[in-house]
């Protein structure tokens, strides 16, 4: 399927450098409203967005302006976080090694709560905020055992998995944290996957984490407030037909599946979804080089602005958003120019016939694309452009 997307502002890409970033400011506001309208459906539902999924300092600002928190996973993304306008209190920390430093970072700027993935960490977390005469905000990271109908390397869920502390363990961390003068329990932090489509792994998330709550209850044990994480996937093979990721059916889930009690919180950490249909990476075509069985249009863009595809196999749709309708369509092999074999966006796709010096955009590049990027073969970190700057 060919389309030629006229939305881009090509005409005014013509003086720039590529590769770059493009993101369209106004999906991304529509995006942020149609979040808020659900959140604002529950008087107990907070969302803390993904930093790691898209860092642009422009995107941060918008999100933070709609006074949602943030989900950081690492000291860097914290201090990131505060600079770019997320109140502190609003920001949630998980990850499973946290250096001291990062732990020191987070409980000096007083963040609204550590996600804790271990037993060991735990201790590490009392001791630091104990020396500085503080009570760390704690929530227990607990792995669910659900597996995610996703691909292998985005899959967190599982019981052989790095992330959370196992079932087994709960009640046994549960008891420690309630001990330790230096931490405050919070409540229980789940996250199972990304790029999850099929609303039943929510759902077996929702039963998995009533059930846990039941049990917790009758031993006695607090439950406190209830993080489910991030993960809803987008539409990648068709980002015209569906611009925005189904946040209906989403939250739809959780009200209908997840069991809360009356002033308890439930915290969603999503980040792809928010992100991810908002930005594309914006190409040339170098050169058309005829193979045997094959063509292959090498672009400027690699997998140093765009690791996805060599990383996980995933894809982003390539548009050819130089050429108009007249010209027939042709099958390319679409590659970057770095020295890796993997550095492949598309095989055998069907393009409007390319030609040196057309822009090709690989669309819902929004998310996990930018903050990705690295200096592998020397090459220089990508530039952002919004729709605005065109206006
Ligand atoms: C990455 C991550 C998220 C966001 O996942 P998405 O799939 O981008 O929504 C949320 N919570 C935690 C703990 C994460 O590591």
């Amino acid at each position: 399927m060919v389309r030629v997307m006229k939305d881009f502002p090509t005409h005014s890409f013509q003086t720039l450098q590529t590769p770059f970033y493009f993101y369209d400011t106004a999906l991304l506001q529509q995006t942020l409203d149609a979040v808020s309208a659900q959140l604002a459906r529950h008087e107990g539902y907070r969302m803390h967005y993904a930093i790691k999924a898209n860092a642009n300092p422009v995107i941060l600002r918008m999100i933070s302006a709609k006074g949602f928190g943030a989900d950081c996973v690492s000291g860097g993304e914290v201090q990131l976080a505060i600079a770019h306008g997320f109140a502190p209190k609003s920001v949630v920390y998980a990850g499973v090694g946290k250096s001291d430093w990062e732990i020191n970072i987070a409980l000096d700027a007083g963040i609204g709560c550590f996600n804790v993935e271990s037993a060991a960490e735990l201790h590490v977390i009392n001791e630091l905020a104990l020396r500085k005469g503080v009570k760390a905000p704690v929530a227990l990271r607990v792995n669910p055992d659900i597996g995610a109908h996703t691909h292998a390397n985005i899959t967190t869920g599982l019981a052989e998995n790095k992330f959370g502390i196992n079932l087994e363990q709960l009640g046994s961390v549960l008891h420690e944290t309630l001990s330790l003068p230096g931490v405050e329990y919070k409540g229980l932090h789940f996250h199972i996957g990304s790029q999850i489509t099929d609303m039943l792994d929510f759902q077996a998330l929702c039963n998995r984490v009533n059930s846990l709550s039941h049990e917790l209850s009758r031993q006695g044990l607090p439950v406190g407030d209830i993080n489910v994480g991030g993960g809803l996937g987008v539409d990648y093979e068709h980002p015209d037909n569906a611009p925005l990721a189904d946040f209906d059916a989403y939250f739809d889930v959780f009200r209908r599946h997840l069991d809360t009690r009356p002033g308890q919180l439930v915290h969603f950490e999503l980040g792809r979804s928010i992100v991810a249909p908002c930005g594309s990476l914006i190409t040339r075509v170098l050169y058309v080089k005829e193979g045997t069985s094959k063509r292959f249009a090498i672009v400027d863009g690699s997998m140093t602005e765009l690791i996805r595809p060599a990383l996980y196999h995933a894809f982003h749709l390539p548009q050819n958003i130089s050429s108009d309708a007249a010209r027939p369509v042709t099958t390319y092999d679409v590659v970057g120019p770095v020295c890796e074999s993997s550095d492949v966006f598309a095989k055998a796709i069907d393009l409007p016939e390319c030609h040196r010096g057309d822009f090709i955009a690989f669309r819902t590049a929004g998310a996990y694309g930018e903050t990705m990027a690295s200096g592998y073969n020397a090459r220089p970190l990508p530039k952002s452009y919004f729709s605005t700057d065109f206006l």
